[in-house]
């Protein structure tokens, strides 16, 4: 039926009911994605993160992406987020400015008084809410373009600590004939770059190389592994948190033969384990909220 031959206030009652069902549907998409977190259940579709398979999988921008897994976050730590959420006491935007103030602490009693207090709130109060609890001024949220050309155009502003440091790298480096803010910001991506370009290929620091949990695989063998997976996950490919794990239990097969032997990252490491040990089992250990 078109629209256009609804009534007046059959078109406003649909459009109402239409929002409900969209707001349910996101409170049940924020529930489900919470799930397929604790199974980890993105390795299997071979991707790194929930990040980058929600990115993948459901054509949502980074920002909406982001969004709603911090606010899945929230809803994990504190429950009856959910039902704010449902009685539309608080927003989407809201429960994912408290996320991280929520992860970190442990009493109950607190993480529901902070859901109280962004009850209602905008998303600057809530923000100047994590502000105060944390103690820490962030700037506001850098607003990046993307032009055709592949170049950025960014908006941002710096405050307290990082305005302070970016005066005095400023100052030092107008010494070396740097002095517009584009050439500044530049220089400090280029050495960052730099600096993770390295830890990636494991140069430089002992802190980078591939952290591994088993005295029972010889050094030659792990080169070999790492020969093979060109040091990255052999299951999503991702670079960071690497583990050496035995395919099949070393109590088991008693074997650290290069078969028998694979580079893991940290999430298809426990996608792994909870296959292997339930998931009972594995949410001892990384699942503990
Ligand atoms: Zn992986």
């Amino acid at each position: 039926m078109s629209l256009q031959n609804l009534s007046d206030s059959r078109l406003l009652a649909d459009t109402k009911m239409w929002n409900e069902k969209e707001d349910y549907c996101t409170r049940q998409f924020l529930r489900h994605i919470n799930e397929v977190n604790r199974r980890r259940l993105f390795c299997d579709d071979k991707t790194s993160s929930l990040f980058k398979y929600i990115r993948k999988n459901f054509n949502k921008s980074d920002s909406e992406t982001s969004r709603r897994i911090l606010a899945a976050k929230t809803l994990r730590h504190v429950p009856c987020a959910d039902k704010a959420l449902a009685n539309k006491q608080v927003t989407l935007t809201n429960l994912a400015e408290v996320s991280g103030v929520v992860a970190n602490i442990k009493s109950r009693k607190k993480k529901n008084e902070i859901l109280e207090s962004i009850k209602g709130r905008t998303q600057i109060q809530a923000r100047e809410l994590v502000d105060q609890l944390t103690g820490k001024t962030r700037a506001t949220r850098p607003q990046t373009r993307e032009h055709s050309d592949g170049s950025l155009r960014i908006h941002l502003s710096l405050v307290g600590e990082s305005a302070r440091d970016y005066q005095f790298v400023k100052e030092q480096l107008s010494n070396k004939g740097l002095y517009k803010s584009e050439d500044i910001i530049a220089h400090f991506i280029s050495m960052t770059a730099e600096s993770m370009r390295k830890k990636i290929a494991g140069i430089g620091s002992r802190k980078s190389k591939v952290i591994t949990n088993s005295r029972t695989i010889s050094a030659a063998i792990k080169k070999a592994v790492m020969t093979r997976s060109v040091n990255k996950c052999e299951n999503c490919g991702s670079r960071y948190n690497l583990h050496f794990d035995h395919i099949i239990p070393h109590s088991i097969s008693k074997s650290s033969a290069i078969t028998n032997v694979r580079q893991l990252c940290s999430n298809c490491n426990s996608r792994a384990a909870i296959k292997l040990l339930t998931q009972q089992k594995m949410d001892l250990y990384i699942n503990k909220s």
